[in-house]
């Protein structure tokens, strides 16, 4: 199987080429068909099986250049992951022009803030920094229609999951959801129960 087999558009199919992905990872070739179909997902896999681009990828396919305010949130446990996808999202999406904007915490907001006020197609950011900027109305979320939950289970252990949900019940209800987790301790299944709708499991 080669990234053609999907329905990708040129743009997407040719950056990847030029990235070195010949071929798509498991989780990439469970996960693309069904993201590319809008419905909401819930991956349990590991860092280092490709897991960002089997999001990222579909997320920068269906992200739409013209419109300005961001089309999707990723939602990561650290700053460090924050920064790989979005330099990951960056390389994806790189013939479509897509800008990714990160946002986390011991980093000045006036900076983070100047950069959403440019065109942002997708924002990776840490919890609390991403409620920060959506409290002082400097991330527009109304059109918010893909949220990825990054590394669940590490959201849960640093405490995250709280604020997890109180950005999920801010953000527009006509979304796609994508969970990815290493594993799925009964308070991250309970966020899948209660924030997405009939999500198709994907177990590696
Ligand atoms: P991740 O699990 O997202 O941290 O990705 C692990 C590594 O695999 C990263 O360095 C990616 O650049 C690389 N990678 C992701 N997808 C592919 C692919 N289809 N072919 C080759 N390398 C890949």
């Amino acid at each position: 199987t080669s990234f053609s087999t999907y329905k990708l558009s040129e743009e997407i199919v040719r950056a990847l080429d030029s990235l070195g992905y010949e071929q798509p990872t498991d989780v990439q070739a469970k996960v693309i068909p069904v993201a590319l179909e809008k419905k909401d997902l819930v991956v349990k896999s590991h860092t280092g099986s490709g897991k960002t681009a089997a999001f990222g990828i579909p997320i920068c396919e269906m992200v739409d250049w013209e419109e300005n305010s961001p089309q999707a949130l990723i939602l990561s446990p650290t700053r460090e992951l924050a920064d790989q996808v979005k330099e990951d999202i960056t390389n994806i999406g790189r013939l479509k022009r897509i800008k990714a904007t990160a946002l986390y915490g011991k980093q000045p907001f006036a900076k983070q803030k100047l950069e959403l006020h440019q065109k942002t197609h997708v924002v990776v950011g840490t919890p609390g920094r991403v409620i920060d900027h959506i409290t002082k109305g400097t991330l527009d979320i109304e059109k918010v229609r893909y949220l990825v939950i990054d590394e669940a289970d590490e959201m849960l252990n640093k405490g995250f999951i709280e604020q997890v949900g109180a950005i999920i019940d801010e953000l527009p209800k006509d979304r796609v959801t994508l969970l990815f987790s290493a594993t799925l301790p009964k308070d991250v299944e309970g966020l899948c129960h209660r924030y997405m709708s009939s999500p198709v499991y994907i177990e590696m």
